[in-house]
């Protein structure tokens, strides 16, 4: 039997990147300092606030619920709302939810729940059977964001938090690389406040998702075996996250260099001339008078296919 580097009990993991062997209690203090420490570097929470947090129902969002409540027990002034978003996927969405719902009320956190269907009056599932080579998870994501953000906005959020590991930073932050792509480089910067912005956050940014998914099993928020999204289409995602676990296992801390490597990077260019102003068409924030949203809206009316130029992590 391995035994905890920190108290000697049974080990439940072994952190290849830090050297150590852990325990249950000792992975779960650890994975609540990763997230403590990525609270503080928001500044939000030194006072009181409202948090909406995106809750699919997956291993990452149930696993930030918890722990959010659980940091947060003490905490009077700090309200967590969950959105559900339904995207419209039959035979995946519809389960996810259920657990979502469950987790919620478990947890006793308000949630709301939006639906594609009746904010855009169209779903993923649509666009997936329209024409196979549409990536729906292009329009699922930049729906599925617009979505998010309009309703944070709505319940007076300070800030909306995302379940993104570890894994889905440095692996978006490779992809970027791959494609030359400076300015998606530099847009993964921490969002100044925006007119009709939501600040985003993303507090398991730290957290490898082999122990999102750990801490998830054995808390009992998560079912082992789950099921995946039918649309799942970032082919280029899926094989840099094979690349990027195949370094890992030989050079231990790799995913850890890049995310260190874009906060470098970033640290040279801090301020974003990024100046959102309301879309056209539905007023959301948009970059150039029409929103990514409206914009593929259209696409869709016309029956047009759209290249996938959203490198977003699908969002399951
Ligand atoms: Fe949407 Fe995620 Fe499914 Fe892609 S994999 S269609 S982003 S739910």
């Amino acid at each position: 039997m391995l035994r905890c580097d920190k108290c000697r009990g049974r080990a439940i993991i072994h952190q290849k990147y830090s050297g150590l062997h852990l325990c249950q209690s000792h992975f779960e203090e650890d994975v609540h300092r990763k997230i403590r420490e990525s609270l503080r570097k928001t500044r939000i929470f030194s006072r009181g606030a409202r948090l909406a947090l995106a809750l699919s129902g997956g291993k990452d969002s149930s696993t930030l619920l918890y722990v959010l409540k659980t940091l947060f027990s003490e905490r009077k002034d700090i309200e967590i709302v969950a959105v559900l978003i339904d995207e419209g996927i039959a035979g995946y969405r519809p389960q996810t939810l259920q657990r979502a719902r469950g987790l919620a009320e478990r947890l006793e956190v308000p949630y709301v729940e939006k639906s594609f269907r009746e904010a855009f009056d169209a779903t993923t599932d649509q666009v997936a059977s329209y024409d196979q080579k549409q990536a729906p998870c292009s329009f699922c994501g930049v729906m599925r964001k617009t979505l998010l953000n309009r309703t944070a906005r709505e319940l007076g959020a300070d800030a909306l938090a995302t379940g993104h590991n570890l894994d889905d930073e440095a692996q978006t932050v490779l992809l970027n690389c791959l494609r030359g792509d400076v300015d998606r480089l530099f847009r993964l910067r921490p969002k100044r406040a925006q007119p009709g912005m939501v600040p985003r956050i993303k507090p398991l940014q730290r957290v490898p998702e082999k122990e999102t998914a750990l801490y998830a099993i054995t808390h009992q928020l998560y079912p082992f075996d789950s099921g995946s999204c039918p649309h799942i289409s970032d082919a280029m995602r899926l094989e840099v996250k094979s690349m990027l676990n195949d370094l890992e296992a030989r050079h231990p801390g790799t995913k850890y260099s890049l995310l260190k490597g874009l906060e470098r990077i970033l640290a040279l260019q801090p301020e974003s001339s990024f100046q959102a102003r309301p879309c056209q068409r539905c007023g959301e924030p948009s970059g150039n008078g029409i929103c990514q949203s409206c914009l593929l809206l259209d696409r869709l009316s016309e029956g047009k296919a759209f290249k996938c130029r959203c490198y977003s992590k699908p969002s399951q």
